[in-house]
């Protein structure tokens, strides 16, 4: 039996999550698994009812199950909150630390029908499909902070923290990643200037040994910044510490054009959390606009990288990828010639192509 709690959220998320869920319980169907489900309330719902963005039964429920599959939370109702209220800063930052997960792995991918909507030409990203693995507990976004007023102006000072294990165990995602993958693993820093830099290199090379069939490359962040819009196309699997792995996954998640297509998964604690990389897009909230592909895409790492059910999650990224080429689309991937069709009917779609 697979424990999966669901936290809808706000915007869209309760719209796309339903969707994943449909897909899920298919999936359970077609292959032959047991799942069980739990909703629990987060973001500004939780808050509207509870007056905490994460009530405890929530993070309980959490705790209590195999993994999270997350919507998306935030909207303008609840922006003047205080900060530790706030959807996102009070909810979603929270329950990545009581979930203890600090490897967050984001693809980017492009469907081969899709690929004219990348911002690059179709001949550098047709075929592009690589995996970023950023750190998620540590470095400058964790590290002491101080802003002080010195003579007549102010003085920030904020710190760069990593230690050997924190290093290690996110470098051992990025070389188990490759090894399931294409064998290909670039580590990136600023070895040039870091001395966490440094230490990321000295880790990485000791642990290369163990894994003999992965192909190591060392790459400063700004080259991969630039390689990324260069030949995407090089890269398998990129592991880097956090901020470089912020950027660069935001920058790779460009490459394939549209946010509603983008999974998630943070793993490493005891409870792996599943989310699309979009945020609650309150702009088509409640109007069936939203593209569930993103959620439905979490829901197949949740299978692969939570259950180890590999052959179900291909399946249910093979019945996307045909969805696509039959020609149906959402609004936010709407190409002349197509069919648009709304949230659940994309979702009907998906179930429909894992059964043909
Ligand atoms: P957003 O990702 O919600 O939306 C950006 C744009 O992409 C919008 O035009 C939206 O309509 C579109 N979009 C997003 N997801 C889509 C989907 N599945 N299908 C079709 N179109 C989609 O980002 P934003 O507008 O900056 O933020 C809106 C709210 O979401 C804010 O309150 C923000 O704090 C919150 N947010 C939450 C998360 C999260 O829960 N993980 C992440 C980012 C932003």
């Amino acid at each position: 039996m697979h424990k999966i709690a669901v936290l809808p959220g706000d915007g869209v998320g309760p719209e796309i999550t339903r969707e994943a869920v449909k897909v899920l319980k298919a999936a359970a169907e077609k292959f032959d698994f047991e799942i069980e489900i739990s909703e629990a309330l987060v973001g500004g719902a939780a808050y509207d009812q509870t007056g905490n963005p994460l009530p405890k039964e929530t993070v309980d429920c959490c705790l209590n199950s195999d993994v999270v599959l997350f919507g998306a939370v935030g909207g303008p109702k609840w922006d003047d909150l205080p900060l530790y209220l706030r959807p996102e800063a009070g909810a979603l930052l929270p329950l990545r630390k009581k979930l203890g997960v600090y490897a967050n792995l984001r693809p980017a991918k492009i469907f081969s029908p899709l690929a004219g909507a990348s911002s690059l030409k179709d001949e550098i990203v047709n075929g592009l499909d690589l995996m970023v693995v950023r750190e998620l507990t540590g470095g400058v976004y964790f590290g002491q902070k101080t802003r002080e007023n010195v003579k007549d102006e102010q003085k920030v000072i904020e710190t760069l923290e990593y230690s050997t294990s924190e290093i290690e165990r996110v470098v051992r995602v990025g070389f188990d990643m490759a090894v399931k993958r294409n064998k290909k693993l670039t580590s990136v820093d600023k070895a040039n200037v870091l001395e966490s830099s440094r230490l990321w290199r000295e880790i990485v090379n000791s642990l290369a040994p163990e894994y003999p069939q992965v192909e190591i490359q060392h790459m400063l962040v700004d080259n991969c910044a630039m390689q990324l819009v260069r030949d995407p196309r090089q890269f398998d699997v990129i592991v880097t510490e956090n901020m470089f792995g912020d950027i660069l996954s935001d920058q790779s998640a460009q490459l394939t054009g549209s946010i509603g297509m983008l999974p998630s998964a943070s793993i490493g604690g005891s409870t792996g959390l599943y989310e699309p990389i979009h945020g609650s897009a309150p702009d088509i909230a409640g109007k069936g606009k939203a593209n569930p592909i993103a959620a439905v895409l979490s829901a197949a790492m949740m299978l692969r990288h939570g259950f180890g059910l590999d052959k179900a999650a291909q399946a249910v990224d093979d019945a996307v990828y045909s969805v696509l080429e039959a020609g149906y689309r959402t609004a936010d991937i709407m190409e002349k010639d197509k069919q648009e069709v709304n949230t659940s009917q994309m979702g009907d779609l998906v179930i429909k192509y894992l059964d043909a």
